[in-house]
């Protein structure tokens, strides 16, 4: 299968705070799969490292006011480009982060809180057919990928 994959859980140093992510079950998903590494905040042009982002009020807004909101939907736009072009049916995304995350994500205040939402990118593919799952879900999964 091929299988969509935020980039920072293969090691990729493309994080905000210029670390990646590394997670061994994920990079054990290349034995059985193929893994397509996107990093979509880097696909929207921002640079790294960058200033964390929440969304807020439906705006993904950096922890300096600033406003990304553009930057992150161009960079889901990208990534879901690169899902269609190797057919992906499943995207395996970081949790919690304001473009990956599904389900769950920081709440915007930048004190560690969490709420119900999904980050752009995975808003985007799942609005296009794309089965989102997070890291954590692959990791305490019974049946295996
Ligand atoms: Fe990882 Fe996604 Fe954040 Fe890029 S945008 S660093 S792939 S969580």
């Amino acid at each position: 299968m091929k299988i969509l994959v935020s980039a920072c859980l293969l090691g990729i140093c493309c994080r905000y705070d210029g670390n990646g992510s590394d997670r061994p079950w994920i990079r054990a998903l290349m034995d059985r799969h193929t893994l397509i590494p996107v990093c979509p905040e880097q696909l929207g042009g921002l640079r790294t490292p960058r200033p964390p982002v929440e969304w807020r009020d439906g705006r993904a807004m950096d922890n300096q006011g600033k406003d990304c909101t553009d930057a992150f939907c161009r960079g889901a736009k990208e990534a879901l480009k690169v899902a269609q072009m190797y057919g992906c049916e499943l995207a395996v995304l970081k949790a919690r982060s304001p473009s990956c995350g599904s389900g769950v994500i920081y709440d915007g205040s930048f004190g560690g809180r969490l709420a119900e939402g999904y980050g752009e990118t995975a808003r985007l593919l799942r609005e296009h057919g794309i089965r989102v799952i997070d890291e954590e879900a692959v990791r305490d999964a019974s049946d295996g990928f």
